[in-house]
């Protein structure tokens, strides 16, 4: 694992996100512009939608990067995705005899603004961070013991993918329904209880027909690539709404995530494999395949108007119990179709030590115990004016993937439209 040289000299130094190595995919626009697909390298972006209409790189199958998203390209498969990125990496190294003509249709990343990368169809969120379960268990009943089912299935609540939006977009502080522990009935108003979950998200590629189970394996190939992802969640609204049918409005708000799609081919130098079992999985789940990656990963906290941001957590990827394949397989297996596009929300991803909880409602134990940030201000849960940041990167020797910030910044509740009594 070295880093690749590029003739882009920003993606040659070791702490850019972008080397060669990564070559991740977003979706941006200039000054208001179309949307185009662009590949990140160092601080500038491959206009990929340009160089593609000038004959610079040749799809299977094309034109695929004119859509204004990806989802072309990952419906196209694997084929088609590794023959892309063999182009880039020779488009774009050190001495490529494209260098002249590929000047043109580089753009840097401080002039655009970064677009969803792909149109998300569906959305899809687990549980699969045994640490999270288990303070979530010792947090809201008092028994830090597993539900019976959780090292056997994935658990999982079917989303929106109507909200979910790419870092930098505001969210409003959702209005909905809760009720008090010492209350006798529940209340309409703003969450009180705002809060964040640090997760990784996997984004399928090849879709699988409805009725047909896959494989770990065949789930692994079907996956694109991984973004950040921010599972905001209203927890006094998800505490009143989550029995016995699970998660609604209080996770229905907003979904974040980064702009940069990693491809699961540049992550392949960091996989590690899934933990020791001890009940061990159902032959339909049962994998050799190292599922998950050593990906670090950090939550910033910044009040408006602070000049810095506070480090909350710092956590891995590679703790976790499921990896996106499993999911994937556990997913499909009882016939539900995958589609291009569908996003796969980890779980909060939170490691053994109070630094490294992936959660508000962990590191302030449900409000119990408020943290201070830099500025001197204490927290429980998220004000008006927060931004919220997850950063993540693979960390080798000489070179790091990363991700690219996934932030969002929260507003005050959106104001309530007048109701028939109050037009009267
Ligand atoms: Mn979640």
């Amino acid at each position: 694992m070295s880093l690749q040289k590029s003739w882009v000299e920003s993606a040659n130094s070791a702490d850019t996100d972008f080397p060669l190595n990564n070559l991740p995919y977003g979706v941006f626009s200039s000054g208001g512009g179309e949307a185009r697909c662009g590949v990140a390298i160092g601080d500038m972006i491959l206009d990929a939608t340009a160089a593609e209409a000038a004959g610079l790189l040749t799809m299977r199958g094309g034109p695929l990067l004119n859509a204004g998203v990806w989802n072309p390209v990952m419906a196209a498969g694997a084929d088609v995705w590794a023959d892309l990125r063999a182009q880039l990496t020779a488009l774009l190294s050190h001495g490529a005899t494209a260098q002249a003509a590929l000047a043109e249709t580089l753009v840097a990343q401080a002039d655009v603004d970064m677009l969803m990368p792909m149109q998300v169809t569906e959305y899809t969120d687990f549980y699969a961070g045994r640490q999270h379960a288990e303070n979530m268990g010792a947090i809201l009943r008092g028994s830090a013991e597993l539900p019976a089912n959780w090292l056997h299935i994935p658990i999982g609540y079917n989303g929106r993918a109507s909200s979910v939006v790419v870092s930098g977009t505001p969210i409003h502080r959702p209005n909905g329904q809760s009720k008090a522990p010492d209350a006798a009935l529940p209340s309409f108003g703003p969450s009180k209880r705002l809060d964040i979950e640090l997760e990784m998200g996997a984004i399928v590629g090849t879709p699988s027909p409805m009725g047909t189970p896959i494989t770990v394996d065949q789930a692994d190939d079907m996956i694109f690539g991984y973004v950040l992802l921010n599972d905001w969640s209203a927890r006094d609204i998800q505490g009143w709404e989550y029995q016995p049918l699970g998660p609604f409005q209080g996770k229905a708000f907003g979904t974040s995530i980064s702009p940069w799609i990693v491809t699961a081919a540049a992550l392949a130098p960091f996989r590690t494999p899934t933990p020791q079992r001890e009940h061990a999985l159902l032959p339909y789940l049962a994998s050799t395949t190292d599922g998950l990656f050593d990906i670090e990963l950090s939550v910033l906290m910044q009040p408006a108007g602070a000049a810095t941001a506070t480090k909350l957590t710092t956590t891995n990827y590679s703790r976790m119990y499921y990896s996106a394949a499993e999911q994937l397989c556990h997913h499909a297996v009882g016939g539900c179709g995958m589609r291009t596009g569908d996003l796969l929300g980890s779980g909060t991803i939170s490691g053994p030590s109070k630094s490294e909880y992936g959660s508000l409602m962990e590191l302030s134990w449900a409000g119990r115990e408020p943290f201070t940030l830099d500025t001197g201000e204490t927290r429980t849960f998220i004000e008006d004016g927060d931004t919220l940041t997850l950063r993540g990167a693979a960390i080798a020797d000489t070179y790091r993937i990363g991700f690219g910030d996934c932030a969002g910044t929260i507003l005050p509740a959106a104001p309530m439209p007048h109701n028939a009594q109050d037009k009267g």
